[in-house]
């Protein structure tokens, strides 16, 4: 079948990082990271190794800007239209900024176009709104109060400060909107840190963010490595909440130092979600249901159904349909309309994805489907399917990020709850069933932040998302990122009243 090449991005960004309004080179200009297509394993071009120095930079202009007049009397409605700019900038140059991402993180051309950009755009709309809409509440007389008559109490809602907002590589501009919108609208300023893997779609934001004419230091954006410039933001007095989303390993770091000062943190972390069949469901819709759950973005999506339980009735259907449904997929460029899977983000990870497959073989573990890397360039692995799994296998309890799936047959519902919570993991779960009054019942029973019925991976702006356990701390999105990054502040008054009244 003949197939289309879809257009590279036509320019790169500067490399430079984002410091009080400006685009400039960090102090230490000379230390380089590199970037690479991993669907080639070619260098794309290198940007700035941060340092502390940076990240104390950064974190001072954000602090100014937060305390300057400007920032405290800019009216909530107008931080809200600071966000509208930078979506109709986003939307002019979503085309190229697609195209970025795909290059950069070797994801589908049309999936970073449809999904990742319109989650962009729709993000930053959708805080933007939020920004004229932050409430306290007014708070009744308590009976405790001596004379609740000349009392009237009432909470604010006040953001919380300089946030350091930390991003993974799997959804690289759409994280750092995920931070940056909900930051401005709620009044806070924010000091951003892509993944090192891939910067380079939040280095063309920062151009964008200029342009836009957000104040000084409202948004800072610095580039660099977690242990480096990540770590001095994460440990910096002047910061007051960390946003980050990253591995659990990483998040447990950061939770142990921000303990110290009692930062307040929002962490979004690993996952080893469950997709659950019942003997009732439409397998039409379940079987490329599940295998979509777990093969979407090379399976490097948190919430990757990455944990397959179907009932003894139907396993060998299921089975059969997910295989198949894992050896058809074409495998390629991110740039090819023809592909349907592309690269791991590294070969680091490509290494780590083959050989958790090769200790789950080695636990006794059978290879159903894929298991191998293929030939050629670039940091490729096959959609894998494992069978013969039991629950203590390490590929049944550690997450693996990457197209593999475990899949284990259950006899009855019980059974089915049991093996689902069975896992230090608690971000996501889908069920597959035709039966609704089950399905809402057994949503109860699952230990997740999120429950699909009948579908998976769906993420929702105005929905609360985030995972319980090893899965993460608290809640984006929706009214709980207000919640996150603000502070209720209390404020009481008493009225001196003569005493007869009036
Ligand atoms: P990672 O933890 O290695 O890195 C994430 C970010 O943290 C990067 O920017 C990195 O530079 C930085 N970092 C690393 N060490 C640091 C330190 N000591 N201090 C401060 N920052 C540091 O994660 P990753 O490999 O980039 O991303 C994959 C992981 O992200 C997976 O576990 C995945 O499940 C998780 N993830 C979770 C969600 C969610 O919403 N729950 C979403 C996407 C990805």
């Amino acid at each position: 079948m003949a197939t289309a090449l879809n257009a590279r991005p036509q320019t790169l960004p500067s490399g430079l990082i984002l410091l009080d309004g400006k685009l400039v080179e960090p102090i230490r200009p000379d230390r380089m990271i590199t970037s690479i297509d991993p669907a080639t394993g070619k260098p794309i071009m290198q940007f700035h190794a941060c340092g502390p120095e940076d990240a104390d930079r950064a974190v001072q202009a954000a602090q100014r800007c937060f305390e300057s007049d400007a920032w405290q009397n800019m009216r909530p409605i107008d931080r809200g239209r600071l966000l509208e700019k930078l979506a109709l900038l986003v939307e002019r140059d979503r085309e190229e900024l697609a195209a970025l991402e795909s290059l950069d993180s070797g994801k589908l051309l049309f999936v970073t176009n449809a999904v990742d950009l319109q989650f962009t755009i729709d993000g930053l709309r959708y805080f933007a709104g939020w920004a004229s809409k932050i409430a306290g509440e007014y708070v009744s007389h308590s009976p405790l109060m001596p004379e609740p008559a000349i009392y009237r109490a009432y909470t604010q809602r006040r953001p919380v400060g300089v946030v350091a907002g930390i991003t993974p590589w799997n959804f690289p501009i759409g994280q750092a909107i995920q931070k940056i919108a909900p930051a401005i609208a709620f009044g806070c300023t924010v000091v951003l840190k892509p993944s090192e893997e891939t910067s380079l779609t939040t280095l063309r934001l920062g151009e964008l963010i200029v342009e836009a004419g957000f104040p000084a230091g409202a948004v800072n954006i610095v580039t660099g490595y977690g242990a480096e410039v990540g770590a001095a933001l994460v440990d910096h007095p002047g910061v007051r909440k960390i946003a980050f989303t990253g591995s659990t390993a990483t998040g447990q770091r950061i939770m142990e130092s921000a303990a110290r000062s009692m930062k307040r943190v929002t962490l979004e972390l690993g996952g080893k979600s469950p997709s659950i069949v019942l003997p009732d469901a439409d397998l039409d819709r379940a079987i490329p249901g599940v295998a979509g759950a777990i093969f979407a973005n090379s399976g490097q999506i948190c919430t990757a159904g990455s944990r397959l339980l179907v009932h003894s009735s139907i396993y060998d259907r299921v089975m059969e349909g997910v295989c198949r449904i894992a050896s058809d997929i074409r495998i390629g460029s991110p740039f090819d309309d023809a592909t349907q899977m592309g690269p791991l983000i590294s070969a680091r990870q490509r290494d780590r994805v083959a050989g958790l497959v090769a200790k789950g073989l080695d636990e006794g573990a059978t290879a159903l489907a894929g298991a191998r890397v293929p030939d050629g360039s670039g940091w490729y692995y096959t959609p894998t399917v494992l069978g013969g799994v039991e629950r203590d296998m390490t590929v049944m309890r550690e997450e693996i990020f990457g197209p593999v799936v475990c899949a284990i047959r259950y006899d009855d519902v019980a059974d089915a709850i049991r093996i689902a919570n069975d896992t230090p993991f608690g971000l996501a779960a889908s069920i597959w069933t035709r039966d609704l009054d089950r399905a809402h019942l057994l949503a109860d029973r699952i230990d997740a932040g999120t429950v699909w019925l009948n579908t998976h991976n769906v993420l929702d702006l105005a929905m609360p998302f985030g995972g319980n356990k090893l899965s993460g701390v608290g809640r984006e999105f929706g009214s709980e990122a207000m919640q996150s990054f603000t502070e209720p502040k209390a404020v009481c008054m008493r009225f001196d009243l003569p005493s007869a009244g009036f």
